[in-house]
Formats: C-alpha cells, sequence, structure tokens
C-alpha cells in the first residue's frame, strides 16, 4: 500500500507548475492539463494500472509516493545523525592566512588579519596532523580557504603533493576543493590545482565590470574583473581539454543590480564556456563593515537565475544533504584557522561554541567537549516541534546554527534560496 510523502509541494511559478520533493529533492514540471491525474495518482493507496502506472512508477522512483510503513520523519532523523556521526571520512577546511590581496569592505573578515596569529610551523604541523588523522579514513577532502588561499600555494601544494602520497600509500580518496578571488589563478595553480583530484573551483564576482572594479579591488587599487574572468575561462578552458571533472562555480554577487547589469558578465563566456558554469547569485549583506543600502534580496534570485539559464549556464542547487550548510556537517567536518584552532563554522569567531578546540604540535587534535555537544545540539532540529513539522526541514534542517546560537531563533530557509534553483533542469 501506498502514500505521498509529507515532503511533496505544488509550487506555481509564472505559467508553469512544478511538484517537488524536498526530501528526494526530485523537482517535476507537471503540465496544467495532467494536474488532476497526478494528484489523484498521489493520492492512490493501490497500484495503478495501465497508463496511470507508468506515472506511479516515477513518481515512487522520484520519493513522492511511498510505501505507507515508512516513517518518514523517523527516517530523516536516523540519517541525519548517521550522516553527522560518521567516521569515514574527514572534510578539513584550511584557513592558511587571513590576509587577502583584495580589500572588499564587506568582507566578514576585514577584521581578523592578525599576523602574529599565523603559526610559523602550520604545515608542519599539519603534516603531523594528516598522519594521525587521515590514514584510516576512506575519504579525505581538504577545501582551501581564507583569506585568499592562493597567497599561500607554495606551501599549499607542497602539503597537498605529502597527502597525495600519502593518499595513495594508505588507500583512502582524496578530493579537494578551492574558494579564490581568482586573481592569482594563472595556467600552472590551475594545472596544480587539477592534480589534486580538485572537485570544485569557485571565483566570485560582484556584479558588472563596473560595480565589481569599485568593489573588489587589490589594496594598491588595481582593479580586477578581466584578470579573474580571463583567469576563470582560461581553467574552463584546461579543464575542458584535459577531460576533468572539476566543477566551475561562478558566484555573481548582487549590489544594486537589475538584469541589464548582469547580462555583460554572461555574455564574458562563450557557449562552451557557460555549460561548464555553475553559477549562484547571492545578494550582498549588510556587515559591521559595511552599511551601504542593497535594493538586490533573496526574494529576486529567480529573474537572474531564468536569464542565466537562457544564456546556458547550469544553476547551482545546493550541495548539502542531511545538513544545513557546512558547519552543520558533523564531527569531522572542521576549519583549521592560521593560528590552528578549530572552528565549526568562521562567519563570527565572536560565537564562542563554534571554536571546538585547537591541533597541538604533535598534529593531535584537542576538542572542546563542551563546545562540540552545544554546537551540535544547536544545529540538531529535531528537537524543534516548528522543524519536525516544517516541509523544509529535509533542505533547511533547522537554519544557520550560528544565528540559533546567537539569537535563540532558528532563521527558516526560504523558498527563494533553497528550492527555486531546482526549477531548472
Ligand atoms: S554562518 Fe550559519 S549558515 Fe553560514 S556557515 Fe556558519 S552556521 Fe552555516
Ligand atoms: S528553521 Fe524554519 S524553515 Fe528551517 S526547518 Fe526549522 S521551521 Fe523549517
Amino acid at each position: 500500500m501506498y502514500r505521498d510523502s509529507r515532503y511533496n509541494k505544488f509550487f506555481r511559478e509564472n505559467d508553469s507548475i512544478f511538484l517537488f520533493n524536498s526530501f528526494s529533492r526530485a523537482c517535476i514540471k507537471v503540465k496544467r492539463t495532467e494536474l488532476k491525474r497526478i494528484k489523484s495518482i498521489l493520492n492512490e493507496k493501490n497500484p495503478c494500472i495501465g497508463e496511470n502506472k507508468n506515472y506511479q512508477d516515477i513518481l515512487i522512483k522520484n520519493g513522492f509516493i511511498l510505501s505507507d510503513n515508512i516513517n518518514e520523519l523517523e527516517r530523516i532523523e536516523y540519517l541525519y545523525n548517521a550522516n553527522y556521526f560518521r567516521t569515514d571520512e574527514i572534510n578539513v577546511v584550511l584557513v592558511p592566512t587571513f590576509k587577502c590581496n583584495f580589500k572588499c569592505p564587506y568582507c566578514f573578515e576585514a577584521g581578523y588579519e592578525k599576523e602574529d596569529d599565523e603559526v610559523k610551523d602550520y604545515f608542519d604541523i599539519l603534516r603531523n596532523f594528516a598522519n594521525e588523522n587521515f590514514c584510516n579514513r576512506k575519504r579525505v577532502h581538504i577545501s582551501l580557504f581564507g583569506g585568499e588561499p592562493l597567497l599561500k600555494k607554495n606551501e599549499l601544494f607542497s602539503y597537498l603533493d605529502y597527502v597525495s602520497m600519502q593518499s595513495k600509500n594508505y588507500g583512502y580518496d582524496l578530493s579537494i576543493n578551492i574558494v579564490t578571488n581568482g586573481f592569482l589563478l594563472d595556467k600552472d595553480t590551475v594545472s596544480a590545482l587539477f592534480k589534486y583530484n580538485c572537485i570544485s573551483l569557485q571565483v566570485t564576482l560582484d556584479g558588472n565590470k563596473e560595480v565589481h572594479n569599485k568593489l573588489r579591488i587589490l589594496h594598491n587599487n588595481r582593479v580586477t574583473f578581466d584578470i579573474i574572468v580571463n583567469n576563470f575561462k582560461a581553467a574552463i578552458q584546461y579543464g575542458i581539454k584535459t577531460h576533468t571533472n572539476t566543477h566551475f562555480i561562478l558566484r555573481v554577487n548582487l549590489l544594486n543590480q537589475n538584469i541589464d547589469h548582469i547580462r555583460p558578465i554572461l555574455e564574458s563566456f562563450n557557449l562552451e564556456e557557460r555549460g561548464k558554469i555553475n553559477i549562484i547569485f547571492r545578494p550582498i549583506y549588510t556587515t559591521s563593515h559595511f552599511g551601504e543600502a542593497n535594493s538586490n534580496t533573496i526574494f529576486d534570485l529567480k529573474k537572474f537565475y531564468d536569464e542565466a539559464k537562457n544564456y546556458g549556464f547550469n544553476i547551482v542547487k545546493s550541495t548539502y544533504y542531511l545538513q544545513h550548510c557546512e558547519s552543520a556537517g558533523g564531527v569531522n567536518f572542521f576549519y583549521v584557522t592560521p593560528d590552528l584552532k578549530i572552528w565549526k563554522c568562521l562567519n563570527d569567531i565572536s560565537t564562542e561554541t563554534a571554536n571546538i578546540g585547537q591541533i597541538n604540535k604533535a598534529g593531535m587534535l584537542q576538542f572542546n567537549i563542551t563546545h562540540i555537544s552545544k554546537w551540535y545540539q544547536k544545529s540538531n532540529p529535531f528537537k524543534d516541534e516548528k522543524c519536525r513539522d516544517c516541509y523544509y526541514l529535509p533542505i533547511c534542517y533547522g537554519g544557520c546554527t550560528r544565528y540559533y546560537a546567537k539569537t535563540g531563533v532558528r532563521k527558516c530557509t526560504s523558498k527563494d534560496m533553497s528550492i527555486t534553483p531546482y526549477f531548472y533542469s
């Protein structure tokens, strides 16, 4: 016997109707003329016959219809905890420096740059850390983040050479990703990154050339738009030539931008390049360093995605499963800052519980169990009745942990941020 999933919902977007399941994340465009039939199949308890059987099979396969003995909430809670406490994988985000060659006015890290905090033998200690913590894993994922991580590229690549050799000796899978401003992303750098199984490479533009060149400038005021675009294009071309499986992510930050402003960015890339780019739009938020009013909000992203899709770009969908964000990603996810402290989230280091310990000179993890436990309690949405009852639970998982830890209030996800990208095939 069957029943429909509690995580089904119909969305109407302009002239289209979509059926989206927030747990399986399957999205089906439904013809107006078929809507009644689909609704009736969703409510059908017995196996269908004839043409309806094909529809029912597709709906079962995509998680819209389930066996009626499955408790979806219990199942998600179990999977959430199993994912949180898994130990076969480790994902460390290396932040070898908070320094950056750019001086973006809104950057949350603007107050962090204290050279004194950088441990001189950071990478030597991380070699010890790899010896202590990587060899018994199935999979090790290293994210490169900053500041600007490529300011430390020589040290980083030498470290990754070491880990790469170790992965072969001990038989674990190694992958990396990088979030860079793109200015130092020359050909040698790209080729080095690809050597370590780079699964994603992300650069950011701040709107069109004019706005970008006002905001994302070097410390000597040199503008950067053309260099970033050309470096990114060259990286994609190199990826095409070498058949890399790297996802190229272009984040476009919006500050008082309309579609006409954005079009020249989209046109900077040829058709082949567009097909390789996964694009994401985000409004620039006000920070303690940046108080400028912004007419762009999370509620007007769809028109930018529509335009990008028309131009042949792919739209970035959430890469997080069973967690709200990377910081809610279990006990074996953390940032390692230049002082070798370890953190669940770096977006506001005044959130005390986000600092879950440190790495000592011998490369051993020294956890602050109280903070780890508090972070887990704040991340976990299953004790919260509002979240348990919520359609968005399997995509939101209780929202931003840092916000909840700070305010005691859950920050709910919006359809526009979390679901709209799934409306594009
Ligand atoms: S600020 Fe919130 S949403 Fe962002 S990484 Fe930290 S916990 Fe996650
Ligand atoms: S934080 Fe809000 S949107 Fe997210 S799961 Fe909880 S109730 Fe739902």
